[in-house]
């Protein structure tokens, strides 16, 4: 069995909205550079698997767009009546920096359709793990509210059609992109059934969420785990915070599945974060986590594409995670590596972010 890739040329065509970086172009905000959320840093990501070979070893495909249906299970009628009519009417903004262009619901419910297609192929035994190339992303989607260029909630979205077709019951999510997967914990929030860890720069986006202290509500207390790390955390930060908080959490939670909101902002040359991972980093993150899901539930793992704004780092942390995820020979050596290893944080650093983890772990009692 192979890895299975999915994408769709037409969701690198998702766009809209004036902006300059995060800001509105207007007043003193000159016009020009757009969002960060733009196609290239994904479109690169598929040209490199190109140019070094390594996308003929997975099984590349699309994948039809998630039905009205599975849009229900997560978001309300008026929400999705409304995206829909302003897209068909030439797009416009429902949230939070989400703007999007004319066709814009088709492509968002293309991005869903992947994570979906993805999931089910891991589920059905069809490919040994997937991955899919889903854009726009969508952690940070609430049910009837937009935000942080999510405008449809991608995994969530997924979870719910697989169990739908009782192919899941216990599914773990686990979102190492550097911002907090605010859409995800607060769909899962008091849910038993799925178990969501995010992995976040504390205090990036949303400002005011992602706190170790949120644990769930009612049924689903204890399901939610936040692992809040301070700016500048580097690889031993991650590591360890895996090795000591997110592997023992999915061994005491005993998934059918492992979900991985999968964004590559965590880069030391991201524009909107301030952590330093490198290919490194991701691959080895990637390893414990087939690891945990071979012990766990036959190496089922699905991986959702979320956020990562360095057009020229982003392609080579997703080749490095695909080539973990294949078991490919092929590697494509990261560029940043040198400056990836000089600057990780001092041992002082390293022990300040160490004793935070021992801190969450004893309160976990993992
Ligand atoms: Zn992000």
């Amino acid at each position: 069995m192979t890895t299975g890739f999915f994408w769709d040329e037409r969701c690198f065509w998702h766009g809209g909205g004036n902006y300059a970086g995060l800001l509105p172009v207007g007043g003193l905000i000159q016009p020009g550079g757009g969002l960060p959320e733009n196609p290239e840093t994904k479109r690169r990501l598929v040209n490199l698997l190109h140019v070094t070979g390594l996308w003929s070893e997975l099984d590349t495909q699309t994948a039809p767009p998630a039905t009205h249906d599975d849009l229900l299970r997560i978001h309300p009628e008026s929400y999705l009546r409304q995206f829909k009519e302003m897209s068909n009417a030439g797009g416009g903004e429902l949230g939070l920096r989400t703007p999007f262009g004319p066709g814009g619901f088709e492509i968002a419910a293309l991005s869903a359709g992947l994570a979906k297609a993805a999931l089910f192929s891991v589920l059905q035994g069809t490919h040994t793990n997937a991955y899919a190339l889903s854009r726009p992303p969508g952690h940070h989607c609430l049910p009837d509210f937009p935000n942080g260029f999510c405008l449809l909630a991608n995994i969530a979205i997924a979870v719910e059609a697989a169990r739908a077709e009782a192919l899941a019951d216990r599914v773990a999510i686990i979102d190492w992109d550097v911002h907090h997967g605010n859409g995800t914990e607060a769909i899962f929030y008091d849910r038993a059934d799925t178990l969501t860890i995010s992995l976040h720069q504390e205090r990036n986006y949303p400002l005011d969420s992602g706190d170790f202290v949120d644990r769930g509500s009612d049924g689903g207390v204890g399901y939610n785990l936040n692992i809040p790390l301070p700016p500048g955390t580097g690889h031993a930060g991650y590591i360890e915070a895996f090795e000591r908080l997110v592997i023992p959490s999915l061994h005491a939670f005993q998934p059918d599945a492992i979900v991985v909101a999968c964004g590559f902002d965590a880069s030391l040359v991201d524009p909107l974060s301030r952590m330093i991972a490198g290919g490194e980093t991701f691959r080895a993150l990637t390893d414990m986590t087939m690891e945990a899901a071979a012990d766990l539930c036959d190496g089922r793992l699905m991986m959702a594409h979320e956020g990562g704004y360095s057009e020229v780092h982003v392609p080579f942390l997703g080749h490095a995670v695909l080539e973990a995820m294949s078991g490919s020979n092929i590697h494509a050596p990261d560029p940043f590596q040198q400056k990836f290893e000089g600057q990780q944080p001092s041992d002082r650093f390293n022990r300040y972010v160490s004793n935070q983890i021992a801190e969450m772990e004893e309160t976990l009692g993992l």
